[in-house]
């Protein structure tokens, strides 16, 4: 199968090609089309599966139908994996403007203010760092948030970063999609997928 016969419009699929992406990995053929149709998502992946790009590409098609701040946002239990995903973000989405803020811990928070004023459509950050904001930075809320993606979810349910991650699920909107990947399907992740997401199509890989 190609990216177009998922759902992928031309523009993403272009972008695609200019990054060497010929074909969909196994993750992505699965996940796609269901994203594309609204659901909200579990996936059973590890890094290097494409589980990035599963959840770039739709959010990025819904996000070129109406361009809006703040749009989506990305929880990763690493700067380096947040770096990693905040870089598929501006690989296949700065050619049409798609503006992506990453908000991790141990990195200059004047830089991440004056980010967060250029209104990014994308937020990609860990726990700590995303909830300081969230707090502390004006005009900077999840109101209008449209896609929360929980990644490597068995990481995020550790105890240190509990506290941050209720407090994010405090101010997301009810009304949203809910992408959660993990490399293993624990208790706690199960319990989280209850409380997050809404008739999830679940992706094993
Ligand atoms: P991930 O598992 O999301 O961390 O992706 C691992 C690597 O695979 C990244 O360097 C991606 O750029 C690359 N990648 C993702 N999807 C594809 C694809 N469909 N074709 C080729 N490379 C890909």
């Amino acid at each position: 199968k190609t990216f177009t016969d998922l759902g992928v419009c031309d523009k993403l699929v272009e972008a695609c090609e200019n990054l060497g992406w010929k074909t969909p990995s196994k993750i992505q053929a699965e996940a796609i089309p269901h994203a594309l149709h609204g659901k909200d998502l579990i996936g059973l992946a590890q890094t290097g599966s494409g589980k990035t790009g599963a959840f770039v590409l739709p959010i990025l098609q819904a996000l070129l139908e109406s361009q809006q701040a703040f749009f989506a946002c990305v929880v990763s239990p690493t700067r380096e994996l947040a770096i990693q995903i905040a870089d598929q973000f501006k690989a296949l989405g700065s050619g049409f403007g798609i503006k992506c803020a990453v908000l991790v811990g141990e990195e200059d928070i004047m830089e991440q203010y004056i980010n967060l004023a250029r209104l990014p459509h994308i937020i990609v950050g860990t726990p700590g760092r995303l909830v300081d904001h969230l707090s502390n930075t004006k005009g900077f809320s999840f109101h209008a948030l449209k896609y929360l993606v929980l990644d490597e979810a068995d990481c995020l349910l550790e105890d240190k970063f509990q506290k941050s991650i209720d407090e994010i699920l405090d101010v997301v909107p009810r009304e949203r999609k809910t992408y959660l990947f993990s490399a293993t399907m624990t208790r706690k992740v199960q319990k989280l997928q209850r409380v997050c997401l809404r008739n999830p199509v679940k992706i094993e890989v």
